[in-house]
């Protein structure tokens, strides 16, 4: 008999459900996005709203396109953080509920880690270095002593803030990333912009305040100030990785996270990989950006894993939560 875990994904602007079985194939993933206006950022309370509405579609439609019926599934995960408190609650109360009602054991999931162990589960990646840049997150992980530890981080905003803070600055809406990475595949000269490393960590904000300025002169195209933010943020990431790999003994390099799918950014990664003899993994697009199926892998990891379940009172949610807080018991 099979073993399904349905993931429940709400920590900023995306509800996710997805169902997946014991083999980790995927037998529905459903998602609905919440998209604020051209100029303004997320509004946590109007994203949890629409989450909300959404609630109800999403569920049905997780269960219809997989095929199974909500007494089949074993075992619920939900993401318990760190993101939006608004949005959070919206699926920590779903997951509640169902367990509640059809008695089933509860998960809670690190949200990063869901990212980065989607990424190592579909390759089956023994000891990757992960590069984790999303809305929520930039950072620069590898797995020792039952933790995914950090190696590299920001110290102020995340690459994804960047570019969409970039793109609301200049017109382009949200998401920012792949509307700018359009504009960048068309720019042709570089103009230098401020580049910050500490370490392996990363600063974007004055990076952020330069191009901004540049782009009020009027001086430079649309295209070119597009090219020279991201190769110089991208420049900053890649060295900061390399700065880390050179300190482990990581077998291969896997990137994630819904600026992974920006493919300039991937080439300049594999060609630093290559430098060290390791090949660079990502997922196919769709699973980079937040999504159930992340969330229901680490549950079914827990699952399998007798990992004991929370009980609903304690089912809470961490808008802030590190990475390396928590303990992979499941391994
Ligand atoms: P996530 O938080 O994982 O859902 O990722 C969302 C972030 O990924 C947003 O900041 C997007 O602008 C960014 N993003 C999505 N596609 C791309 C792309 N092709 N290039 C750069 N950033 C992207
Ligand atoms: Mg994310």
């Amino acid at each position: 008999m099979s073993t399904y875990v349905l993931g429940i994904e709400s920590t900023a602007h995306t509800l996710g459900m997805a169902i997946v079985d014991e083999k980790l194939n995927i037998l529905s993933d459903v998602r609905e996005v919440y998209r604020p206006s051209r100029s303004l950022g997320i509004d946590p309370h109007d994203a949890a709203e629409y989450l909300s509405k959404k609630a109800g579609y999403v569920f049905k439609e997780t269960l219809k396109k997989a095929s199974v019926t909500v007494e089949d599934i074993d075992a619920i995960a939900y993401s318990m953080g760190p993101g939006l408190g608004p949005c959070l609650r919206i699926g920590a109360t779903i997951a509640r509920l169902l367990s509640c009602k059809y008695n089933k054991p509860l998960y809670p999931v690190h949200h990063a880690i869901g990212h980065i162990e989607l990424v190592r589960l579909y390759y089956n990646l023994n000891n990757p270095l992960v590069i984790l840049v999303s809305g929520g997150h930039t950072l620069i992980s590898s797995f020792t002593n039952n933790r995914w530890r950090v190696y590299g981080e920001t110290l102020d905003i995340t690459l994804g803030n960047l570019l969409d803070m970039f793109a609301r600055e200049i017109g382009l809406g949200f998401p920012g990333g792949p509307k700018v990475e359009e504009l960048a595949s068309k720019g042709s000269r570089y103009i230098e912009l401020p580049y910050t490393i500490k370490g392996t960590n990363l600063q974007f904000s004055g990076l952020l305040t330069n191009v901004v300025s540049l782009y009020k002169k009027n001086i430079y195209t649309l295209k070119d100030l597009a090219l020279s933010l991201q190769e110089t943020a991208f420049s900053m990431l890649v060295e900061a990785s390399e700065r880390a790999l050179t300190q482990l003994n990581n077998d291969s390099i896997a990137v994630t996270g819904g600026v992974a799918s920006n493919d300039r950014l991937y080439a300049m990664l594999v060609e630093m990989g290559e430098e060290h003899g390791l090949k660079v993994y990502r997922l196919p697009k769709r699973l980079n950006s937040d999504n159930g199926v992340q969330i229901a892998v680490v549950g079914l990891k827990m699952y399998l894993s007798n990992v004991e379940p929370v009980d609903v009172e304690n089912a809470i949610i961490k808008q802030r939560w590190r990475l390396d807080e928590v303990e992979v018991v499941w391994r």
